[in-house]
């Protein structure tokens, strides 16, 4: 059986390690010559708009999905005439677009942060005058890791944003005064049989995720069900199939949605030694309609993205219960190459193993200092 993905990075290439314990093959789709999978998968290398080309990729395969949320609607679309294509294209649809986004969060009754459309210099005077300063300017499409967004503290950063406003839809938020991110990853089987994970907290550097902790710390089982109940009405309003990740603001005791995505995400990475099951294997057997595996946690788990260069892995798998992977990717500055992940019996352990990582972890981009400030001093 092969299942077709479109997109070719790290996270189609653990999709299919994942997938072949289950006797799974798998062809990839991805407009570069160099996307990691090559190495172990078939790999068809053409635009996402190339209609030959989809139509070439989509034969024989079981069922199609995504790893790459920008992958045009049309394509999705295009290939759903010939076979299934999970999670539904309405689902890309609706993350796309921040502005869908928060709609959707609204319709659903899920609290979300203050936002407002913009798309002339006289909507962003209403919306800057609505929503007051601070608040961030963000593109609707196309932003990840925080490109195309501008943060506006003074009345100075609206003029310069005002001058310099890109002419495409824009939405304006509140700037919310957090206390941690924290994701979902939900997820919904063809079946409708639907499954959590424990919230994961999550810490950025430069728009960019840097550190996950899962379970995440210190959580109020409070904020876990709202966080599940907010899942389950997005799951089913769109009659969702596969992992979805949630991103969410704990914010004075509650949770503020700010975006999703219908993929697995890298703040799931942790599951593939932190969880009985992992989000990639779980995505498959949604997609499969396969019973979902448990969500439940192995222990307490940090995972550390990789961005731009790596340690020397010797001296990284000279930590006990560290696990690396590298993405073959070459190292350029930003650039995910790989991820560790570290897994300990206590949050106390797990802090004193992270305390423990080579020199390399401890620059400040790591956001260590936010997990051993916690004290390591008493392992359990
Ligand atoms: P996003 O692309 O929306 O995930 O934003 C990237 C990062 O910018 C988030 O992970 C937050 O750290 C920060 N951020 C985004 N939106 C807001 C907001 N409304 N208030 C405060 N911080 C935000």
């Amino acid at each position: 059986m092969t299942i077709g993905i479109l997109g070719g990075g790290q996270l189609g290439y653990m999709l299919a390690l994942a997938g072949y314990p289950l006797g799974l093959h798998f062809r990839f789709l991805d407009p570069s010559p160099e996307a990691p999978v090559g190495r172990i998968a078939q790999r068809v290398t053409a635009d996402y708009t190339d209609e030959a080309a989809l139509e070439k990729f989509s034969n024989g395969l079981e069922l199609v999905t995504y790893e790459f949320e920008n992958v045009p609607v049309e394509a999705a679309n295009f290939l759903a005439e010939r076979v299934p294509v999970l999670p539904p294209p309405p689902a890309l649809e609706a993350a796309q677009d921040r502005l869908n986004e928060k709609h959707l969060f609204q319709k659903l009754g899920i609290p979300t942060t203050e936002f407002a459309a913009v798309s002339s210099p006289r909507e962003f005077d209403a919306a800057v005058k609505s929503i007051g300063l601070p608040a961030i300017l963000k593109t609707c499409r196309l932003g990840y890791d925080g490109k195309g967004q501008w943060i506006l503290k003074t009345a100075e950063d609206v003029a310069r944003a005002k001058n310099e406003l890109p002419k495409v839809p824009l939405v304006l938020e509140g700037f919310v005064p957090f206390t941690r991110e924290l994701s979902a990853l939900a997820i919904r089987s063809r079946s409708g049989e639907t499954a959590l994970y424990p919230l994961v907290e999550n810490h950025h550097r430069g728009g960019i995720l840097r550190l996950s902790l899962a379970p995440a710390p210190r959580l109020d089982p409070a904020i876990q069900r709202a966080a599940e109940d907010a899942a389950r009405r997005i799951l089913e309003s769109l009659n969702y199939a596969g992992v979805l990740a949630i991103e969410f603001f704990e914010c004075n005791g509650r949770l503020l949605a700010n975006e999703m995505a219908p993929r697995v995400h890298n703040s799931g990475h942790w599951t593939i030694e932190g969880a009985i099951t992992s989000q990639f294997e779980n995505h498959l057997r949604a997609v499969l309609g396969l019973p979902l595996g448990s969500t439940g946690p192995t222990g307490h788990s940090a995972m550390l993205n990789l961005i731009g260069d790596l340690p020397d892995s010797a001296e990284v798998l000279a930590v006990p219960d560290a696990h690396l992977h590298l993405y073959g990717k070459s190292p350029r500055p930003g650039r995910k190459l790989g991820h560790l992940t570290l897994r300990a019996a206590s949050p106390e352990r797990l802090a004193l193993r992270l305390s423990e990582l080579p020199a390399f972890f401890h620059r400040p981009d790591f956001c260590l200092d936010a997990v051993l400030s916690h004290s390591v001093s008493h392992p359990a």
